[in-house]
C-alpha cells in the first residue's frame, strides 16, 4: 500500500473539523482587524525565494527547487512573506492607497527539513502583512492580532516575547560586537554555530545546544541607534496601554534575516523545543530588496500544524461532533432516501443507512454517528427518537422534518 510522503499529513474529517474552526477564526479576526486575504501560487520562481535572506538556513539548504518541463527554474514557497510582496507589486496594491494590510489562511510552505514533531515539510500558515507604516503602531496591531488570533483558536499558555535586533544603520555594530563576544568562543561553538558566526552572528543567540554562552552576551538594546530605540520604546507603550501582554527577550532574533528593528514571537510554555507558535517583525527594506520600491512593512506568521500540537498539550477540548441533526432509519429504502433528500435540500444535516442493514444495524450507525434525531419510518407513520433527551414520539411521516427543523432551530 502506498504511503504518504515523510514530513506531510493527511487531514482526515474528524481534524478537519479543528483545521476548520482555525481558519475560520483567522478568516473572521483578520477581516476585523481590516486585513484583506490574498492567495499565491504554490510555486515561485527560484529568483525571487532565493534573492531573500542569502544567509538564511531555509532559503539556503530546504527548498525544494525543480526545473519544469520549459526548462524553468521554481521553487515551492518555504514561507509567504516573499510571495505575498511579489503578489501585491505586480497587482498594483500599494499604489492603490497606504497602508496595504493583507493576510492569508491555510497558506502551504515546503521546507525539507528533517521530520520531528512540529516540524513538516508541507505545513501551513495563517500570517498577515501591513505595509507603508514605518512608526510602532503597524507593530503593535500586529502583535495585538496574533494574540487574539491564539486565545481565539482556544490556546492558554502563549505570551508574546519581542525584541529589536535594530536597523541597517545599527545592527552593524551589534553583529560586531557579538563576534568580538563569540570569536574566543570559536572553536567551541556548535556546527551551526560555526557558520553563523560569519554569515549572521545574530543567530548565534539562538543556539539550541550553548544556551549559558547565549545568555551572557551582549544584547541589542545596548546597540540601538536612536530612531530604533525610540521605536521599540513606542512599541512597548503602545502595547501597554492597549493591555496587551508582552515580556522583553533579549535574546530573541528571528530566523529570517531580513528583519528590521522589532521582533516578536508567541511562545508557548508547553511544547518542548519547538516552543515558538508564531510570530514575526518588521522588515522596512525588503519590498525594495524584492525590487519594489522602499516600502516600510512588518508582519507576522503562525504555523497551524504547531498550533494544533499546542491545543493538544493544553488538552483542548476534542473536536464538536458534526453529527446529522436527523437520521432517517427504515427497512424500505425508496421512503428514507426520499425523506433524508427532503430534509438535506431544507438545509438539515442528514443522513441513512446506505449499506441497507437491519433496523438494528442502521440504529447502531446512527448512534455512532452521534445523530440528534432518529426517524423510524414504518407503513403506517414514523417513530421519532430525540437522542439527547432519550424520549420519543409517534407521528406522520409528513411531521418529521418540520418537528427536526423547529428543534435545529431552522
Ligand atoms: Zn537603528
Ligand atoms: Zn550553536
Amino acid at each position: 500500500m502506498a504511503a504518504r510522503p515523510r514530513g506531510t499529513e493527511d487531514v482526515l474529517p474528524e481534524q478537519a473539523v479543528r483545521w476548520r474552526r482555525l481558519e475560520a477564526a483567522a478568516h473572521e479576526l483578520a477581516g476585523r482587524y481590516g486585513f484583506g486575504e490574498v492567495r499565491t501560487p504554490v510555486f515561485e520562481h527560484s529568483d525571487l525565494v532565493h534573492r531573500i535572506g542569502q544567509s538564511t538556513d531555509v532559503v539556503q539548504k530546504e527548498t525544494y527547487d525543480f526545473a519544469d518541463r520549459g526548462g524553468r527554474r521554481l521553487t515551492l514557497r518555504p514561507e509567504g512573506t516573499a510571495p505575498v510582496v511579489r503578489a501585491c507589486l505586480q497587482g498594483g496594491l500599494f499604489a492603490r492607497g497606504l497602508p496595504a494590510k493583507v493576510y492569508y489562511v491555510g497558506l502551504s510552505a515546503f521546507r525539507y527539513e528533517r521530520p520531528e514533531a512540529g516540524r513538516l515539510r508541507q505545513h501551513h500558515q495563517f500570517g498577515c502583512e501591513s505595509f507603508g507604516a514605518d512608526g510602532p503602531a503597524a507593530d503593535a496591531e500586529l502583535v495585538a492580532l496574533c494574540g487574539a488570533f491564539l486565545s481565539a483558536a482556544g490556546v492558554r499558555g502563549a505570551v508574546a516575547h519581542i525584541n529589536s535586533i535594530g536597523c541597517r544603520n545599527c545592527r552593524p555594530g551589534y553583529r560586531a560586537a557579538l563576534q568580538e563576544y563569540y570569536r574566543e568562543r570559536l572553536p567551541s561553538l556548535c556546527g551551526d554555530c560555526q557558520r553563523r558566526f560569519q554569515d549572521n552572528p545574530l543567530r548565534l543567540l539562538d543556539c539550541k545546544v550553548d544556551r549559558a554562552a547565549a545568555e551572557a552576551a551582549p544584547q541589542a538594546s545596548a546597540h540601538l541607534c536612536g530612531a530604533c530605540a525610540d521605536h521599540h520604546r513606542g512599541l512597548r507603550l503602545l502595547l501597554g496601554v492597549a493591555g496587551v501582554a508582552f515580556v522583553d527577550d533579549p535574546l530573541l532574533v528571528r530566523g529570517f534575516d531580513y528583519y528590521s528593528r522589532t521582533v516578536f514571537e508567541f511562545v508557548h510554555t508547553g511544547l518542548g523545543s519547538q516552543s515558538g507558535l508564531g510570530g514575526g517583525g518588521r522588515y522596512d527594506d525588503l519590498v525594495a530588496d524584492l525590487g519594489g520600491p522602499p516600502l516600510p512593512a512588518a508582519g507576522f506568521g503562525v504555523g497551524l500544524e504547531r498550533l494544533l500540537l499546542a491545543l493538544e498539550a493544553e488538552g483542548g477540548s476534542p473536536a464538536a461532533a458534526e453529527g446529522p441533526e436527523l437520521f432517517v432509519a427504515g427497512e424500505r429504502a425508496e421512503v428514507v432516501f426520499a425523506l433524508c433528500q427532503q430534509a438535506r435540500t431544507a438545509g438539515v444535516r442528514a443522513e441513512f443507512d446506505p449499506l441497507g442493514r437491519s433496523l438494528k444495524a442502521q440504529f447502531r450507525h446512527a448512534d455512532r454517528l452521534g445523530a440528534r434525531f432518529v426517524a423510524v419510518l414504518a407503513e403506517d407513520g414514523a417513530t421519532l427518537r430525540d437522542m439527547r433527551a432519550r424520549s420519543q414520539i409517534e407521528l406522520p411521516v409528513a411531521e418529521v422534518l418540520p418537528r427536526v427543523r423547529a428543534a435545529a432551530g431552522l
